[in-house]
């Protein structure tokens, strides 16, 4: 364990058996690379074996070193949690089980590449007590799926959500992309539009973000490709707000959808600042003041001797937070909570600032106040980067 965690133990302790954790877990191997991503990732798959077993040996670890404490989400992101040979993924799942108290579990999400899954991995992990799954679809369109550089097509994607219904998977989310070079707005709602006669209960939709590194943005430099125009992307988005609710899926958070009551609760728990334990390369965590992301080396990591980044926010950016996460949720935050937790912390003539600035945007509908509960409104949903920034 990092020093600092070592020497804030009791502290980290106290808070991990304060409430239930979310505990997220990161499988950094793909089959390839797609051309826009910037997650910590390698196809190496030599480094599997013993990222797995340092994985399970840091479940292990952490769960004895905070007193087994309780959890209620759990989490197997990537990369491409998919990857997992068949034992590897039952290791897993019994080291989180003998670790950690799972009594109060509500959900447990496994992300899985449309091109790397079969009925029988599927019925595997959802014997083993994985209940929902998420899809990294992006597009059904063949040609911006290469472009993407993703491994499947389009076809395979809704295969992939057909064998995650038939091996029991009741919660199905799938991942669409807006703003892929050549994606008409037509298409993103057409395809929107299958993905939801799937019955799937979930979709995420996200904005492509190019690294300055990576293959897709050096086309875009290169005048290969042109990315769709601000404009053409909030067209997207406005469509999708009118598209999807009469498809059965409402909008909760900025970026996603769903059937009434099948929100992801363990995504919800970034946006309400509650704790979550992160394990593996580039994880992030925050545990009582601390916060902290491990190393993003895989080797090093693997190795345990990669460096974690172990951050204390000061009292005002706690309580920037909780506007900043908060409203990106549609049902939005209690204002007067967080006038009492100014108060408590001496920062009251900061969130009167934030309040007059919301109460100025309310006059132009992007702001809506009910009593002392605040949100966005469906347009300043649209502009919400902009409207955030007060509070960064
Ligand atoms: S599958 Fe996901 S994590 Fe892997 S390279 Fe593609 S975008 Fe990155």
């Amino acid at each position: 364990m990092n020093p600092e965690l070592d020497r804030r133990l009791p502290e980290l302790q106290r808070a991990a058996q304060a409430e239930p954790l979310g505990l997220y877990l990161h499988v950094p191997f793909c089959l390839d690379r797609c051309t826009y991503c910037s997650f910590t990732t390698t196809r190496d798959q030599a480094l599997q074996p013993a990222t797995i077993r340092r994985l399970i040996a840091e479940v292990t670890a952490w769960g004895s070193a905070l007193g087994r404490p309780a959890v209620d989400t759990l989490y197997l992101g990537g990369g491409t949690p998919s990857l997992l040979a068949p034992e590897e993924l039952e290791a897993l799942t019994v080291a989180l089980r003998q670790a950690f108290d799972l009594g109060p579990l509500v959900e447990a999400t496994l992300e899985a590449n449309p091109g790397t899954v079969d009925l029988a991995w599927l019925s595997q992990a959802r014997g083993l007590g994985w209940d929902r799954i998420s899809l990294g679809v992006q597009a059904l369109d063949d040609t911006l799926l290469a472009r993407l550089g993703r491994i499947h097509g389009s076809a395979q994607a809704l295969e992939a959500l057909d064998l995650a219904e038939r091996a029991g998977f009741q919660r199905r989310s799938a991942d669409l992309m807006v703003g892929i070079p050549g994606q008409s707005l037509s298409k993103v709602v057409a395809d929107a539009r299958t993905l939801a006669a799937t019955g799937l209960e979930h979709l995420s939709i996200y904005l492509l973000d190019l690294d300055k590194a990576c293959p897709l943005r050096g086309e875009i430099d290169a005048g290969r490709l042109a990315l769709p125009s601000e404009d053409e992307v909030a067209d997207v988005f406005e469509a999708l707000q009118a598209e999807l609710p009469a498809q059965g899926l409402q909008p909760y958070e900025i970026s996603n959808y769903a059937r009434p009551g099948a929100e992801s609760i363990h995504n919800t728990r970034y946006w309400e600042r509650r704790p979550y334990l992160g394990l593996g390369p580039s994880a992030a965590s925050q545990l009582g003041p601390l916060r902290w992301i491990e190393s993003g080396v895989i080797p090093a990591w693997t190795e345990g001797r990669g460096d974690t980044e172990v951050q204390e926010l000061d009292p005002a950016e706690l309580l920037s937070e909780i506007p900043l996460l908060g409203l990106r949720m549609h049902r939005g935050i209690d204002w007067g909570a967080l006038r009492r937790e100014a108060d408590r912390r001496n920062l009251r003539p900061l969130c009167d600032a934030w309040e007059a600035h919301l109460r100025n945007l309310a006059k132009e509908d992007l702001v809506i106040w009910e009593g002392d509960q605040v949100r966005l409104g469906a347009r300043g949903m649209l502009m919400s980067n902009g409207i955030l920034q007060m509070f960064v």
